[in-house]
């Protein structure tokens, strides 16, 4: 059984301090497993926005925050790791209750976020410039790389904290301050991570939270004048609107999109691992990651036997309480989400394809307060059909098979997405010539849903606009000056350019 615990009223945090909205409204944010309210999220609205760049631009421009050497910033974010890991298991316990993953994988989330925070704490220091070799010798020219300001910070539902994670400590290590906005459907852990970094000595206003919806908190913030650059996690369409907000400031954006990624099983790969990938890939997290492995491709001569193998494996996975340790698969994280699932589905079958396991929310009554619904895997599926092209974001793999190396590049490519592909191979010839052929940000050989703080990520095509994580993202907060000194006493004329080389 879930237990009933007592509402909690959450407050934004702005300029270092936790404040109500200025309308006094909240959002009621419910347990996606048991269907109860459990917490209030401030609403927030314009005039808390202002107040969150004001404090952010404040911030930045103080000198408690400028003339913080990159190595002090470097020492703080290391504080903030460790902070985060003692209050791992209650970051992990607001996470599924607010967006109902399994306890299990949150625990596991919240443990590896803190590594994201050591890794560009020990990057803060290493930001170099160059020095340029002109052939005019006595004009020494060198460039400084130097924070952008504030930065905007929107992120999705699915992994709000890993999500945040993934953008926050770059921007600081590079120097920046922040705002960020969490979905209103998991706003929770945000303002939870809001009170750690309270504690750990960043001046006020380093890191604003400003809770509330997308189409007014999120729409405001992402074409607000203080904001130098938004980094934005979500779907295509609300990425293209970012985008567009961005630009109407000449804001650079980053962007990390959705996808419908392939994962490709060859005849000679280890099929127990490929299958376990497989499941991974789309039931894990009950599919609602934007990496999820959702079109399956098989070679047709091993088709038959995989396919019955991975059906009945899909058919044993059980659904429950997200907080218990035998639970594999939690709900859908909104209503909204189930329905698109279910649409998704019917979509399929309109259209041709069979389903082979699961294709309807299930009929256990323990369930029924929840927003549950069966791991499903479709069969006659082409890649043509919208089942195919289109984002479920939920537990619903597209099964399809495939003759040549040539043919399955071709489908898998075929797609305006390229956030993530599998391969599942023992040719290691082959496995370098798919990774190459791929149009894909990451593609994993062997293996599928790893990361690591130094591996860049971000999608190809209508997946993405620039890459996170790595050593270069810290560049990506960052702006380059060119500075040129006359060491010569030579007066110009006045009226002459002067070439350098
Ligand atoms: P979404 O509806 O696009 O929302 C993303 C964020 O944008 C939320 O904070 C949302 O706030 C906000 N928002 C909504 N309308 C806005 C507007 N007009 N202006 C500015 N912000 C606005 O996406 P989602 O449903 O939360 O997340 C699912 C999508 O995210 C999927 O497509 C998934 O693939 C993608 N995703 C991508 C990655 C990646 O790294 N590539 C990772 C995770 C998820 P509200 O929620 O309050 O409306």
């Amino acid at each position: 059984m879930v237990q009933k615990t007592a509402i909690k009223h959450y407050q934004m945090y702005i300029g270092g301090e936790f404040v109500d909205p200025s309308n006094s409204e909240y959002i009621e944010s419910t347990n996606p497993a048991t269907g109860e309210i459990w917490a209030y999220i401030p609403k927030g609205g314009k005039e808390d926005v202002d107040r969150a760049f004001k404090a952010a631009r404040q911030c930045y421009e103080s000198e408690e925050w400028s003339s913080l050497s990159p190595t002090k910033r470097g020492k703080l974010l290391r504080k903030l790791a460790e902070a985060l890991e003692k209050n791992a298991e209650h970051l992990a316990r607001t996470e599924t209750q607010d967006n109902g993953k399994l306890y299990k994988e949150m625990l596991g989330q919240m443990m590896i976020i803190p590594s994201w925070y050591e890794y560009y704490a020990g990057l803060a220091d290493k930001v170099e410039g160059t020095v340029i070799p002109l052939d005019r010798q006595s004009v020494f020219n060198y460039t400084l790389r130097e924070p952008l300001g504030v930065v905007a910070c929107i992120t999705a539902w699915n992994s709000p904290l890993l999500i945040a994670t993934f953008k926050m400590a770059a921007a600081l290590a590079a120097g920046n301050t922040i705002v960020l906005k969490p979905s209103e459907f998991t706003s929770a852990s945000s303002l939870e991570f809001a009170r750690i970094f309270n504690e750990v000595g960043f001046p006020p206003g380093t890191l604003n939270v400003v809770t509330g919806y997308g189409h007014s908190v999120g729409d405001i913030i992402s074409k607000h004048s203080l904001a130098n650059k938004v980094t934005f996690t979500g779907g295509p369409e609300t990425g293209r609107k970012v985008a567009v907000n961005a630009a109407s400031n000449l804001t650079g954006v980053t962007l990390e999109l959705g996808g419908k990624s392939p994962n490709i099983v060859f005849a000679d790969a280890n099929l127990d691992a490929a299958e376990a990938g497989v499941i991974s890939g789309i039931f894990a997290a009950s599919g609602q990651t934007c990496i999820a492995g959702s079109r399956l491709f098989v070679e047709r001569s091993i088709a038959d036997e995989f396919i019955d193998s991975l059906v009945r494996r899909a058919k044993e996975i059980r659904l429950g309480n997200p907080m218990s340790p035998d639970t594999q698969m939690g709900p859908a994280a909104t209503p909204a989400q189930l329905m698109k699932i279910e649409k998704y589905v019917n979509i399929a079958t309109d259209e041709g394809a069979r389903v082979l396991a699961g294709g309807e929310r299930p009929c256990d009554p323990e369930l029924s307060k929840g927003l549950f619904y069966l791991p499903t895997i479709l069969g006659n599926v082409r890649n043509s059909m919208r089942i195919a092209q289109e984002e479920v974001f939920g537990p619903v793999l597209s099964v399809m098979t495939f003759d040549t190396e040539e043919e399955v590049v071709k489908l898998a490519n075929d797609s305006e997405f390229g956030l993530a592909a599998g391969i599942w191979t023992n040719d290691l010839n082959r496995s370098h010539r798919m990774a190459r052929a791929l149009e894909a940000g990451t593609v994993w050989v062997n293996t599928y849903r790893t990361s690591a703080p130094g591996s860049p990520f971000g999608g190809y095509k209508n997946s993405g606009l620039g890459r996170e994580m790595g050593i270069d993202a810290i560049y990506d907060f960052m702006q380059t000056k060119s500075v040129l000194v006359e060491l010569s006493d030579e007066i110009r004329d006045p009226f002459t350019v002067r070439t350098l080389n």
